[in-house]
């Protein structure tokens, strides 16, 4: 069985070959056979212009967004990937960006991902408006679960819809503290999976959030449920930000994605 870990963030790195092999290493010894290494689109300097409102309405926002954001231009990262792809690799590696979703800046995004000739686009609902959900536990002190849950499933729909990526990251993340809204989300998971399926788009088993925060790890079993039924191909995905984290909990996933039946 091929195993994949699709999403495997490379920034705590240099751009050279040496801190590459590294993952690959890692990917390897854990048996994986296809590895999809990224960025965060707020990297580079092309994607600052989405941030302003984020940074503008959170200090906290303000300053981790300019600790991280904007170090590089898109053309450094595309200059790495092409001398990976000069090398030969015991593993297929596949290049992409993760980018944040905002529906007003859907035609920025589209400009500057049309012609990067990357492997794969994966979208992301980071920010619901101006809300940072996935930041801190206290930052949701005072805010109405009920409305986020339905307000982030309703811009994870319309992300699926835009038509810009390939895949949706994460695409239950929204539980990583371990809120629950008061009603079913099985609508939702529906109306999501059936916008995925429509625009031909994979959705991640993303353990990431469990690393993080240890809640239930990748979608929850009725999200698995709603995208089987739809038919969308869905990818197992470490979120690793280090190598010593890449392939982790793979198998696991792969496990739990076997067991669930429509
Ligand atoms: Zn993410
Ligand atoms: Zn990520």
């Amino acid at each position: 069985m091929k195993h994949i870990d699709a999403h495997i963030h490379i920034e705590r790195g240099e751009y050279t070959l040496n801190w590459i092999n590294e993952f690959v290493g890692k990917a390897v010894s854990q048996d994986m056979s296809e590895i999809w290494l990224l960025e965060h689109c707020y990297r580079f300097s092309e994607f600052v212009p989405m941030y302003e409102g984020v940074c503008a309405h959170s200090n906290y926002i303000d300053e981790w967004f300019h600790r991280k954001a904007g170090v590089f231009s898109i053309l450094d990262y595309l200059n790495l990937i092409e001398k990976v792809r000069n090398k030969n690799y015991p593993i297929d590696i596949k290049w992409g960006l993760e980018v944040c979703y905002f529906k007003k800046f859907e035609n920025l995004i589209y400009t500057q991902t049309k012609d990067l000739r990357l492997d794969f686009l994966v979208g992301s609902t980071h920010f619901i408006d101006n809300f940072a959900f996935d930041h801190k536990q206290e930052h949701w002190d005072g805010v109405d679960v009920d409305k986020i849950f339905k307000h982030y499933f309703e811009i994870s729909t319309d992300l699926a819809n835009s038509g810009l990526f390939h895949g949706i990251a994460h695409p239950d993340s929204i539980k990583l503290f371990g809120h629950k809204p008061s009603f079913l989300l099985n609508p939702y998971y529906d109306k999501l999976a059936d916008a995925l399926a429509k625009n031909n788009m994979y959705a991640e088993m993303n353990s990431g959030c469990y690393l993080r925060c240890g809640c239930e790890i990748g979608m929850d079993v009725n999200m698995i449920k709603a995208m089987k039924s739809h038919g969308v191909r869905v990818l197992t995905a470490s979120d690793a930000h280090i190598p010593e984290d890449t392939g982790d909990n793979i198998i696991t996933m792969e496990k739990i994605l076997n067991e669930v039946n429509e």
